[in-house]
């Protein structure tokens, strides 16, 4: 098999960790025989910079995009560009549109922690003896973030400000395929999450999960209400296999999870556009955390998000999911080995403090 990708590394920590993870995937395409057609591209910053600040999103980088399977992303943004106009900002000009482009509605974020990284979760380690490994995903392109009307006006001389939810049936199966195919790929257990006591966007929402169901028999599904789900988040997470929410909720829960996580470094995300007539999506795979221009350009970063998003890459946009694996076996034996970078360093008997290069050359050798 043979894929085409673009790789936009971006700014900050991007390039560092980005050089990284395509030895890995370099790697893995040679141990499991598929061909990777790869092109680099401006974006963010550094396109900025190479435009003389006219656009963070050049049109070459879409165009390749748009004849790629899928986007490896790096990271954008960082102090350098924060007092350009808003719209050409890095995050905002690149990041944005990119996803509106491509039609990326849905955002999975995972939420692990590793047994041996407990100790760098907030959660209490005796309720997570074992570390958990969830899976967000989360309605991108719909909900109160985007309903109209949206606005602000006086009324009876006092300042009025108003949002809408709004869900049409068809964005809330798209979003619940998603979350099913992937609870399939994993433990088969669904959780979906609402407000459906209070909310009629909700209760649609409820429904229609109920209904596209009965096309998943193998999957358990249960329903929680969102407020719930952020205690029971922190109460036991090790009890959840995937989660699936709208835009709103899901933006509050995935960080949540991110931080009991323990490290942003550790955390990949995908957002996916349609599913492509042989299974797959066109997806843009990056890192959960942004540029951190605190540790750029001193090799210190962890490479792991990175390396997981290109995992991520491999089995939902490229369908090589025994490689997919590997990677992400080989991430996990290299932490069992005690390797930390500098977020998760602690400076306990058994680990060694490494930089991104070392880092990704443990990961290469498990592989
Ligand atoms: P950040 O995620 O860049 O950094 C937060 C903290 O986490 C920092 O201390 C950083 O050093 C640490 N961190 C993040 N990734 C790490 C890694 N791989 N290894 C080790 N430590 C890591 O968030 P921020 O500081 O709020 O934002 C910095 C810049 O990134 C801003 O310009 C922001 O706009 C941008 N940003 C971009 C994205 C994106 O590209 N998707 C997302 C978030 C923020």
């Amino acid at each position: 098999m043979s894929h085409t990708i673009t790789v936009l590394p971006g700014d900050g920590i991007g390039p560092e960790v980005m050089d990284v993870a395509l030895e890995v995937l370099d790697a893995a395409s040679a141990k499991f025989d598929f061909k990777i057609s790869r092109s680099t591209h401006l974006v963010g910053g550094a396109a900025l910079d190479a435009t003389s600040n006219e656009t963070p999103l050049p049109k070459a980088t879409i165009e390749a995009s748009e004849k790629a399977d899928a986007i490896l992303f790096g990271s954008v943004g960082g102090p350098k560009w924060e007092n350009l106009p808003p719209h050409i900002q890095p995050e905002r000009g690149a990041l944005l549109p990119l996803r509106k482009h491509f039609g990326l509605f849905a955002n999975l974020r995972p939420g692990s922690c590793l047994p041996a990284l407990t100790h760098a979760s907030p959660v209490k380690n005796e309720l997570i003896p074992n570390g958990f490994d969830v899976l967000c995903v989360r309605e991108l392109t719909g909900g109160i973030y985007f309903g109209e009307p949206k606005g602000r006006e006086e009324r009876n001389g006092e300042a009025v400000a108003f949002d809408t939810m709004v869900y049409k049936k068809s964005e809330i199966e798209n979003i619940l395929h998603v979350a099913f195919k992937a609870a399939m790929g994993r433990d088969k257990r669904l959780t979906s999450v609402d407000k459906a006591n209070v909310l009629a966007t909700s209760v649609l929402w409820r429904e229609t999960a109920n209904e596209i169901a009965t096309q998943y028999p193998e999957v358990t599904l249960d329903h929680l209400y969102v407020d719930n789900a952020a205690m029971q988040m922190v109460k036991r997470p090790d009890s959840f296999d995937v989660l699936v929410t709208e835009n709103l909720f899901g933006d509050i829960l995935s960080d949540e999870m991110a931080m009991i996580s323990g490290s942003l470094g550790m955390l990949p995300s995908a957002s996916l556009g349609e599913v492509k007539d042989n299974g797959l999506y066109f997806g843009m795979y990056e890192p959960s955390g942004g540029s951190a221009p605190d540790i750029a350009g001193q090799g210190i970063a962890n490479p792991i998000a990175q390396i997981l998003s290109v995992s991520m890459m491999l089995r939902y946009s490229l369908g090589e999911t025994i490689a997919a694996n590997a990677i992400d076996t080989a991430a996990q034996n290299a932490i069992d080995l005690g390797l930390r970078t500098g977020d998760l360093f602690t400076g306990k008997n058994g680990e060694t403090r490494v930089n991104t290069i070392e880092m990704g050359n443990a990961i290469l050798e498990a592989l």
